[in-house]
């Protein structure tokens, strides 16, 4: 019983693996598809390789998810417009199945976790990670706690400001056609340019426009959750990306905030922050 085991719950797959951290980490990743079939998958996949050496499990799901332990949906999926998954007890299936304690949180608060105890968010207490890509979705850790409140928060869906003269597309979001997701997430890009954001060449004007928005929501969070740094991850954050989003930052607050050097920076976990982190929730569901 000395292993953790550690689900990353996505939209289109399911990363599930076991082990005690980044070495000697075993993964293996399913479609998501019903929720029936994938979660047979990942469970049979746990209880094959890891069975009972496993103390516990984490899962950092896609939302929106209910986090509250006094609510009678704790631990499900609830309101995502994907086929299927709505209402989903994701958190009882699992424990119900391995007979272990789950933690259970979001995908990019999961993330946050992994990127603090391991990766580029080490020895701090506030730290936010922010992920680009199908959607925008943030996760915070504030005081050392990761942070919930009356849901979790949304980040992906703030208002920024949007000049449609100099960018008249008016954006994808369902809810709010032009909020932060509507205008900057990966299909907002395919969209408005008509290919997808990695096929776009570095010097593209594209970059420049989303160096700017994604600069905006950055300094908004700087300013509203006083983070020690701000972690960009995602399939958008091409490498090239991040030298005009810290230039636009900068111009955006005009030196009104000090922060020290490597103050922007990519996850240092690169696509295992989130399997990482769904191990640090095993742990702390046993730390309890
Ligand atoms: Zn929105």
């Amino acid at each position: 019983m000395n292993l953790f085991g550690g689900i990353e719950a996505g939209g289109t797959k399911f990363v599930c693996g076991f082990g005690t951290g980044p070495e000697g980490l075993t993964t293996a990743r399913f479609p998501t598809t019903t929720p029936g079939e994938t979660l047979d998958r990942v469970i049979a996949f746990l209880k094959k390789e890891a069975g009972g050496s496993l103390r516990a499990v984490g899962i950092g799901s896609f939302g929106p998810v209910d986090l509250d332990r006094k609510s009678a949906t704790y631990g499900y999926i609830t309101s995502t417009p994907k086929p299927g998954w709505a209402n989903c007890n994701l958190a009882g299936a699992v424990e119900q199945a391995l007979g272990v304690p789950v933690g259970f949180d979001t995908d990019v608060n999961a993330a946050a976790l992994g990127e603090a105890e391991w990766g580029a968010g080490q020895g701090l207490s506030d730290l936010l990670y922010l992920t680009v890509g199908t959607g925008i979705g943030g996760g915070a850790i504030v005081g050392g706690r990761v942070m919930h409140g009356l849901l979790h928060p949304e980040m992906g869906h703030i208002r920024i400001p949007h000049d449609a003269i100099g960018d008249p597309y008016p954006g994808i979001c369902p809810f709010h056609r032009d909020c932060l997701e509507g205008l900057a997430s990966g299909p907002a890009m395919q969209e408005r340019w008509g290919k997808p954001a990695e096929q776009l060449p570095p010097d593209h004007p594209a970059w420049a426009l989303e160096a700017h928005y994604l600069a905006l929501a950055v300094a908004n969070f700087a300013l509203t959750l006083s983070p020690q740094r701000i972690i960009l991850g995602g399939g958008v954050m091409q490498p090239h990306l991040f030298a005009p989003i810290r230039a636009e930052f900068l111009r955006l607050l005009n030196g009104y905030l000090r922060q020290p050097e490597g103050y922007i920076v990519p996850p240092k976990l690169g696509g295992k922050a989130g399997i990482l982190g769904a191990l640090v929730l095993a742990q702390s569901s046993v730390l309890r």
